[in-house]
């Protein structure tokens, strides 16, 4: 028997949550575009912990090994989407992550938007970063179907208050689509230009092909960054700012790093490291929940 497909559900965000959106909702910060630094993080994010849960079961990957993640606009229904075939979430994920605030330090944060103290683009720092998507979109909408699992999931909002969450049917392949349905005053990111350029900023060191399928009719679709780990890279061919933009990136920092060391080892063993050492010292240095740590590739 056919089962009938569950009505969404509606539930309201954690109150930290909707006091965060209201901010960001009417804000009138002038670096909008950082909302797509905060996506395309998101969806490298979510393709490098595929990549390390494949690590024990390869299974996870196999059906759609090459991940990249993908800036589709449209112009007729007035929607950026970025889609990953990452790690995917499941219903339990998209409550918590999407719902909640799970990092101590934002509530700081918050306060010190609400005075003037600080700028909205430091919002990665605080494992909020999805939310700044709501200062150039009026409505998220989100589908994932997580890595291993078989249901997708469709999570939506307003950013008013409350979200809705529901069963997908046919989502197709693993991972997160997410769809901006641009504000009205947000119409400059509908053009294929505008992103192409603000996707070559804040993505040239991820290591995944970013691919833009533009707005116009005969738009091809492209690969826009360089696509290539940063450490990778000669050292020569590696400007300062490169190193900076990955630092911010990687570390979800904002100041400048004080020291970069990177090179490489070769004999027995072979690697490359890159290492930083911060200016300033991250808020949450010393708090469990910090998620950005040393990594290994
Ligand atoms: P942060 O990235 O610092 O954790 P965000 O607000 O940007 O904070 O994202 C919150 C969480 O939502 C992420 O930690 C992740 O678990 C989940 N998430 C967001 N985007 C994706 C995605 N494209 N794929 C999988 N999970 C995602
Ligand atoms: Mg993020």
């Amino acid at each position: 028997m056919a089962k009938k497909p569950a009505a969404p559900e509606t539930r309201p965000f954690e109150a930290e949550v909707g006091r965060l959106l209201k901010i960001v909702a009417n804000s009138l910060y002038s670096d909008r575009e950082i909302f797509l630094r905060e996506l395309l993080s998101n969806a490298s994010d979510a393709c490098d912990r595929l990549r390390y849960a494949a690590l024990t079961d390869a299974g996870l990957l196999a059906d759609d090994p090459d991940l990249r993640v993908t800036v589709t606009i449209d112009k007729q229904a007035k929607t950026v989407t970025v889609t990953d075939n990452g790690i995917g979430m499941s219903h339990d994920e998209l409550v918590s992550e999407l719902g909640t605030i799970a990092r101590s330090g934002t509530s700081a944060f918050m306060d010190q938007l609400e005075g003037g103290d600080s700028d909205i683009g430091l919002i990665g720092q605080f494992g909020v970063g999805f939310y700044s998507t709501f200062m150039v979109a009026d409505r998220v909408a989100v589908v994932s179907r997580k890595a291993g699992e078989k249901q997708a999931w469709g999570w939506e909002s307003d950013g008013e208050g409350s979200y809705s969450i529901a069963p997908v049917e046919d989502a197709g392949v693993r991972g997160t689509a997410i769809t901006l349905h641009t504000r009205k005053d947000a119409k400059e990111f509908l053009e294929t230009q505008r992103l192409r350029h603000i996707i070559k900023t804040y993505s040239d060191h991820i290591a995944l092909p970013i691919v833009l399928r533009g707005g116009e009719a005969d738009a091809e679709a492209e690969i826009v960054n360089t696509a290539q780990a940063l450490w990778t890279r000669p050292r020569k061919d590696i400007t300062p700012k490169q190193y900076t933009e990955f630092y911010h990136h990687s570390g979800h920092l904002f100041d400048e790093p004080w020291l970069t060391i990177h090179n490489r080892v070769e004999g027995k063993i072979e690697y490359t490291n890159l290492l930083y050492i911060p200016s300033a010292k991250p808020f949450d240095l010393f708090q469990p929940d910090r998620k950005t740590h040393i990594k290994l590739y």
